[in-house]
């Protein structure tokens, strides 16, 4: 059955607590219901509503917006898994490192659903979902048809993916499917820290029971004899790799400036470790959306071509810039912004956080017109001095 709520309240559904409403927002449970939506819009379809953790909306959206609630996931094959549109992103990272399967330790905390995570290649810690992803499988919202979706089909790329462009905004992602690492240690893992202390509820922990059964069962299976256990733990041992997306089982990845400085001159033993402690630096760098309430990085980090951006580095030896491919650096928005003195200031209801100059708070009632126009009032201040226009990373939406 369609949920259909009017004049929905937007700040309780949003990260950010802007103050709004939408005509109508729709909850959508099966795919199959998407037929009937058409018949239930209130004025026109205005896009997706995932957990609302990268978006800002005004204070009346006219129109319609969808919710996909449509939840689960699977393993599909050995070391590939399924997960639906609206599952929670870390529900799902964690159940995956409880399976055993490295790949998406990096990525833990994101806030948000799956469906939401192609669109912007969610990245964090050196890792970019693109480099576990498979393909996805979307709907039409105009023809209904299904299309999938490869890796290929996506162009992920910094914070972005096809389904920004305006022709790709119509598509309703249904899942997705991610190739992971299966680890040689699985049985040891699951009786890790995390493990214990982040399982999923509910369905999700009767899963987890049943795939404790299937790891055990596994470890005594020919599918895990002697040599493939070495061949997995050799490659899960290596650390730092270079390799990429060329090889999706490739090994922990801690090259991050804070996760090199975590491990010094050890590393990570375990993706359940590693995810604990990208956990532990997040929660200590991030300001809490439940606190402070926000999008996280509000900015996309400028990305130059090599002779600008040493060009930029000579100018303003203290920037720092990071070699991002052969061609490319890219550059740190917050810096920029804190070096405008702006880190901590604050305008009515709105700031940018005293914890991080990337992230914008609504410190009380602001709307999404007073946040806008906060940000471009950093985007001027940036441009005057550094010479470069900063993008908005989150989806707007004022009216
Ligand atoms: C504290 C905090 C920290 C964050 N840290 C990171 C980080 O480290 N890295 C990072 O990349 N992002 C980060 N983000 C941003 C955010 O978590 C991600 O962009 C996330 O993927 C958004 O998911 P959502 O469901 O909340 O999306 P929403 O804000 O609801 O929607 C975002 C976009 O996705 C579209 N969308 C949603 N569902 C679907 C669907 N089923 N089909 C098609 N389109 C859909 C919407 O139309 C919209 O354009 C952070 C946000 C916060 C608040």
């Amino acid at each position: 059955m369609l949920e259909i709520i009017d004049n929905a309240d937007l700040s309780t559904r949003t990260s950010l607590r802007l103050q709004g409403r939408v005509d109508r927002l729709i909850r959508v449970h099966h795919p199959a219901e998407l037929a009937d939506v058409k018949r239930a819009l209130r004025g026109s379809f205005r896009g997706l509503l995932g957990e609302g953790s990268n978006s800002v909306f005004g204070a009346h959206i006219q129109g319609t917006l969808l919710q996909i609630a449509w939840r689960g996931y699977e393993r599909i094959g050995h070391d590939r898994i399924l997960a639906h549109a609206g599952e929670h992103w870390d529900e799902l990272v964690q159940w995956s490192l409880c399976q055993g399967l490295q790949g998406l330790e990096n990525l833990s905390m994101i806030p948000g659903s799956v469906g939401a995570a192609p669109i912007q290649n969610i990245g964090a810690y050196g890792v970019e979902l693109s480099q576990c992803f498979v393909a996805l499988e979307a709907i039409h919202w105009e023809s209904m048809t299904r299309k999938r979706f490869s890796l290929e089909d996506c162009q992920f790329s910094y914070r972005s993916s096809v389904f920004k462009a305006p022709s790709h905004q119509h598509w309703i992602i249904s899942h997705i499917e991610l190739q992971l690492n299966r680890q040689a240690t699985s049985a040891h893992l699951l009786s890790g820290q995390l493990a214990s202390d982040h399982l999923p509820a509910g369905h999700l922990r009767s899963e987890y029971q049943a795939s404790e059964r299937l790891t055990s069962e596994h470890l005594t299976s020919k599918h895990l004899q002697s040599e493939h256990l070495a061949s997995a733990a050799e490659a899960y041992v290596h650390g730092p790799s270079d390799q990429g997306r060329s090889s999706p089982t490739s090994m922990l990845n801690f090259r991050y400036p804070d996760l090199q400085a975590h491990f010094r001159d050890s590393r990570p033993q375990t993706a359940l470790e590693l995810a604990q402690v990208i956990r532990q630096i997040r929660s200590s760098k991030l300001p809490d959306p439940e606190i402070e309430p926000n999008a996280g990085s509000f900015f996309h980090n400028p990305r130059l071509h090599n002779e600008a951006a040493l060009a930029l580095k000579a100018r303003f030896p203290r920037m720092p810039i990071y070699p991002d491919g052969a061609h490319h650096h890219k550059l740190s928005a917050a810096w920029m912004i804190d070096q405008c003195g702006l880190k901590g200031q604050r305008e009515g209801d709105v700031g940018v956080s005293a914890k991080h100059a990337l992230v914008l708070v609504n410190y009380g009632k602001a709307s999404g017109d007073m946040l806008i126009a906060f940000a471009q009032g950093i985007i001027d201040l940036v441009q005057a001095r550094f010479g470069l226009e900063l993008t908005i990373e989150p989806r707007v939406l004022l009216a």
